[in-house]
């Protein structure tokens, strides 16, 4: 969503820096509730977003209520949408909540149209539908209810405890449509987490959220990713991660290492420099220049070494470089990278440790030498 492709003919005089001319905000909102946030409440004119079938994702329609997310994910690539906004990619994204108030109703009059095809929507492959946000405004009910009530089936990937709230309608809903529910849980180590994901919910409360939604009946899928290199990507770190996903009785992992676009990166590293100066070298290494992708030889590596684990673990597996579903797929917004739908293939144990070689291209010939 532009700004100027929302415009109703209204102004907000009272609207932050660089919002003033933005004519679809209804007016901005803080309140003691959301210490140190602030909602733009603005009237969308689409609530639908078709995306292009060249795209990775294999989804082809999307909702995203919410533009930045609470949760603060250090790694987001959504953080360069905000940028889009007028808005910067780092703690305005953390804290600037733009909120589609009128969502809901936009989206019944879509789904009214003799045109809708009733193919999967998908929600959250942005910015998290159940960020701290849809405590106050409540969108996803009613969102729930349109999809189930076309027939659409629908798709949530969220790391928000708050869909439990939900789980009775998507309980309904899935009576009626094909429901697909998916949470993202990729720190196991609680400090970690915190100074990661700052404004996410514990790892633990996801676990139980997500052992909610399979005594609810739904097979959902975790999403453990990103890995982080040097981070979370020992032996021990995901068979840790492995064995607490197992428990919750979830079905499917899906697995991929970090990704560092542009607008993320510069914040990931203000981080890395302060938390872990000791890894700043190994991952300029890693992620040189413009490159967003971790090498292919050390995706090859984690793909080696997670794989026989998930298959001890009597879990599916799937890496994100496995092959796509509907042409190739989403980015962590809030997923980052190839969400793909091939089986996993596990063979042989876990390997030590190896030496990776990177350059400025994660496919190009090696030049500096970087250890794991
Ligand atoms: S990765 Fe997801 S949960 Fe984290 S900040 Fe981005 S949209 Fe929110």
């Amino acid at each position: 969503m532009r700004w100027q492709g929302q415009k109703l003919g209204e102004t907000d005089a009272a609207a932050l820096p660089g919002l003033e001319d933005r004519s679809s905000v209804l007016r901005s909102v803080t309140t003691p509730e959301f210490a140190g946030m602030t909602f733009h409440e603005v009237l969308s004119k689409s609530a639908l977003n078709h995306v292009p079938g060249a795209s990775r994702m294999p989804f082809a329609w999307t909702i995203n209520p919410y533009r930045g997310c609470s949760h603060a994910c250090l790694y987001c690539f959504a953080r360069g949408t905000h940028e889009y906004l007028d808005l910067d990619g780092g703690a305005d994204f953390d804290s600037q909540i733009v909120v589609k108030v009128n969502v809901v109703d936009v989206l019944e009059k879509e789904l009214r149209k003799g045109s809708w095809q009733h193919e999967t929507v998908a929600l959250g492959t942005n910015t998290d539908p159940y960020q701290r946000a849809e405590g106050r405004y409540k969108l996803m009910p009613g969102i729930i209810e349109a999809l189930a009530a076309s027939g659409t089936p629908l798709s949530i990937l969220t790391k928000g405890t708050l869909i439990r709230r939900d789980i009775p309608l998507l309980v309904k809903a899935a009576e009626r449509v094909p429901v697909d529910v998916q949470m993202s849980i990729a720190m196991y180590d609680d400090e970690l987490q915190k100074s990661i994901e700052p404004g996410a919910p514990t790892t633990q409360a996801r676990l139980d959220t997500v052992r909610a939604l399979a005594d609810a009946g739904f097979r959902v899928t975790v999403f453990l990713m990103p890995i982080m290199p040097h981070m979370t990507d020992s032996v021990a770190a995901i068979d840790d991660a492995l064995t607490r996903i197992k428990a919750t009785g979830a079905r499917t992992v899906i697995y991929g290492a970090l990704h560092l676009r542009p607008g993320v990166k510069s914040w990931f590293f203000q981080w890395l420099e302060k938390a872990r100066p000791d890894l700043v070298s190994s991952y300029r290494g890693l992620y040189p220049g413009a490159s967003a992708e971790a090498p292919k030889a050390y995706r090859q590596w984690l793909a080696k070494r997670a794989r026989p684990l998930i298959r001890m673990h009597g879990l599916d597996g799937r890496h994100e470089d496995d092959y796509p579903q509907r042409g190739v797929r989403p980015g962590q917004g809030h997923v980052e990278s190839i969400w793909r739908q091939g089986a996993v293939q596990s063979t042989g144990r876990p390997s030590a440790p190896v030496t990776f070689r990177t350059t400025g291209s994660s496919s190009a010939p090696p030049a500096q030498p970087m250890l794991f």
